[in-house]
């Protein structure tokens, strides 16, 4: 970090300026900043800040709140919203948090985020099943044998076993967040 505004002082108007600079951009909330200009690819405010592409949140909490957090954290917003910027809401975590909270926090739907990855792998022709089939495969696990139905299906037996049991494509909802299958 090369600054030039070494003085206690100068620091201090800088630092006042930044983060009146950072509300300036976002509407307010409740209690939450909303950032209102460019986003990150993953959706989280992003800025040229010192000429470098920047998370926004991440730059806050790091330099102008001047707060430490471990090397391997995340910079995280207590309200779950991806846009808040409020430097009241921003606190740090693991990564394994950050994702913990974003299901708990409905933030990350289990139904649709499973339906969307699962709409995917279908285009993208990775799968020979869709739910449709899996169903089928499944009412008909009473009375054919597996080995029948992977033939049937040109799928693997393993794979009808794990449709059976409905570790593949199952209810988002019967698992943990942690352990969905395609
Ligand atoms: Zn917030």
């Amino acid at each position: 970090m090369s600054d030039k505004a070494t003085s206690g002082k100068g620091k201090q108007q800088r630092l006042v300026w930044t983060l009146q600079m950072v509300k300036d951009r976002c509407v307010e909330e409740g209690d939450c900043w909303l950032w209102q200009l460019g986003l990150s690819s993953g959706g989280y405010p992003q800025a040229r800040i010192d000429g470098r592409a920047r998370i926004v949140r991440k730059w806050v909490y790091d330099v102008l709140l001047n707060k430490r957090r471990p090397v391997d954290s995340v910079v995280r917003c207590s309200c779950e919203n991806k846009l808040c910027l409020s430097p009241a809401h921003l606190v740090h975590g693991t990564q394994a948090d950050a994702v913990r909270d974003s299901y708990t926090s409905g933030a990350r739907c289990p139904v649709e985020m499973t339906a969307k990855r699962r709409a995917n792998i279908v285009k993208q022709g990775l799968t020979k099943l869709d739910m449709a089939k899996a169903q089928e495969i499944r009412s008909k696990a009473s009375t054919q044998s597996k080995t029948q139905l992977a033939q049937d299906y040109g799928v693997s037996l393993s794979t009808v076993k794990s449709v059976v049991s409905g570790r593949y494509w199952g209810s988002p909802l019967a698992k943990s967040a942690f352990e969905w299958r395609g």
